[in-house]
């Protein structure tokens, strides 16, 4: 056994003076420091508190009120020392209830100052490695609380918050400020309702999902939630119900998530799918048109040569099937010129040969080329055209957007009067083609410059893509394009390109 070196502190509880002046001098022989004599459960308290004694050696039959054992209890509520029994008593039901009080050791009376010296050091030398391991679970527990919290209300890429049981806000980390725009003091408080849409709050959603969270653990979902300045965002969020030892509901933790950036590519994916669809379902039939008339009209060109070499007679519906097989394979030519431009435009190869140009020759000639074509629709067609005007552009290719806008009117403003009009400052050209027909739908009037949209007249051939290929042309430019139009008064479309091309 290794020798007492410092002193260690010991109170003694016996209520016999004589056997507590045996032990007392037995742990002085043995280099103890006794602190104090108790003789009952009281002062044994007192002495306890006072004189801080390191263990104790308490005798479970005492004077007093409370025996050795409910003294023992007493002390341990209230300070960390431990408790030797003494005891004369080696029945089970005495020993169960001294060790019930979680005592460090027991010496049945009678017992020698060997037995004595040895319970105590094992007792003391156990305390002493239970405090060390408490100590540093404690720390442990310490450290990991102070780097959750640091991880919890740093972290910027989730909101993380905690609500009482009825949905008022606890705690606001760094990521919930940013996600939802409220500074700790303007939210902590509220009801988490202030992040639902009015149509969510009026239909009861968030107390819905409250009472899901607690009843099931937990609610997840994604939706459209509010910011503080009344924006929306799409959520990704998770309620967890907190209960205690006991299954009583403490409150919610909420994780919420700013989908939106992903909602929107992914709503941009599916709108494009469906519009390829639609245009694969377009094009193949505007396509197939053409091709129909002109197999026809060969079939025919074909019989009527036939008859002709058989009668020996010649006449004119030769020649017309040919002329309709001709524009037939024009139009099918124009369809995948459009075609080819806009895979030019999705991989960047739309060149441009800029020329000065007499735009002012360039507008007029287009006109009348068109000339006829309004002629046989019955259409008043005028233009007034300035002239002198010279621009710095790809002469094919606004020849190529003007003879869009004026075919867009022969198609979509059948019967009414069309105006061109080219005007021009020290800047820029300005040109313009006005209809007198149904017009354009206002949703619809910026759309229609996108690729493949129609207004939805299926009846009226047309792959969506000349207005889109303008657009591209007038903005290779450094110019611009637009539509103004109403609804049963017409439209005008307007275009305007720098006299000296922009970079
Ligand atoms: P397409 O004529 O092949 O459909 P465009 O890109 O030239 O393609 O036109 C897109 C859509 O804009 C048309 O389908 C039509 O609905 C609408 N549009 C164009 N010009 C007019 C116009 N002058 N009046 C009414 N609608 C028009």
């Amino acid at each position: 056994m290794t020798p007492v070196t410092t002193k260690p502190r010991i109170l003694i509880v016996e209520d016999e003076n004589i056997v507590a002046l045996d032990i007392e001098r037995g742990l002085e022989r043995l280099g103890y420091e006794v602190v104090g004599v108790a003789s009952s459960g009281e002062e044994a308290l007192h002495l306890a508190k006072n004189a801080q004694p390191e263990l104790i050696l308490m005798d479970i039959k005492i004077k007093g009120n409370r025996d050795g054992i409910e003294t023992a209890e007493e002390i341990r509520k209230d300070f960390d020392i431990p408790v030797v029994f003494l005891t004369a008593y080696s029945d089970e039901g005495t020993l169960q209830r001294a060790k019930n009080v979680g005592p460090y050791g027991y010496l049945l009376k009678p017992f020698d100052e060997t037995e004595m010296h040895l319970a105590i050091e094992v007792v003391l030398q156990k305390h002493k490695s239970n405090r060390l391991k408490e100590v540093q679970s404690q720390n442990d527990l310490n450290l990991s609380e102070e780097r959750f919290k640091l991880f919890v209300d740093s972290n910027k890429e989730y909101a993380l918050f905690m609500m009482d049981s009825v949905g008022n806000v606890i705690s606001w980390n760094l990521g919930a400020e940013r996600i939802k725009g409220y500074k700790p003091d303007e939210i902590i408080g509220k009801n988490f309702r202030v992040f639902y849409t009015d149509e969510d709050r009026m239909a009861g959603k968030p107390e819905q999902e409250l009472e899901l969270a607690s009843s099931t653990g937990k609610f997840e979902e994604e939706n459209w939630r509010v910011r503080k300045d009344g924006s929306r965002f799409w959520a990704s969020e998770v309620i967890t119900a907190l209960t205690d030892e006991q299954g009583r509901l403490r409150g919610f933790g909420k994780v919420t998530r700013d989908m939106t950036a992903a909602k929107i590519a992914e709503e941009g994916l599916r709108r494009a799918i469906v519009v390829r669809d639609e245009f694969m379902s377009i094009a193949s039939h505007e396509l197939r048109t053409p091709l129909s008339v002109i197999a026809l009209h060969l079939q025919m060109a074909r019989k009527i040569r036939e008859q002709e070499l058989k009668s020996g007679a010649g006449s004119d519906r030769l020649l017309t099937s040919l002329d309709i097989s001709i524009k037939s394979v024009k139009s099918l030519g124009s369809l995948i010129d459009a075609l080819m431009d806009v895979s030019k435009i999705h991989t960047g190869r739309l060149q441009m040969n800029f020329e000065i140009t007499d735009f002012s020759k360039l507008i007029q000639n287009t006109c009348k080329n068109f000339e006829y074509a309004f002629d046989a629709a019955k259409m008043k067609f005028d233009y007034e055209i300035d002239s002198g005007i010279f621009i710095n552009c790809d002469l094919m290719r606004v020849e190529q957007v003007m003879v869009n806008l004026l075919s867009n009117a022969l198609k979509y403003a059948v019967g009414s009067p069309i105006k061109v009009s080219l005007k021009a400052d020290n800047k820029c050209a300005y040109v313009s083609v006005q209809d007198f027909g149904s017009g354009i739908p206002e949703a619809m009037q910026t759309k229609i410059f996108d690729q493949f949209e129609r207004v939805g007249s299926p009846s009226v051939s047309g792959l969506g893509l000349g207005l889109y290929i303008s657009k591209q042309i007038i903005e290779a430019h450094g110019g611009s394009i637009g539509v103004e139009s109403e609804m049963g008064k017409g439209s005008i479309f307007k275009f305007d390109l720098p006299k000296e091309k922009r970079a």
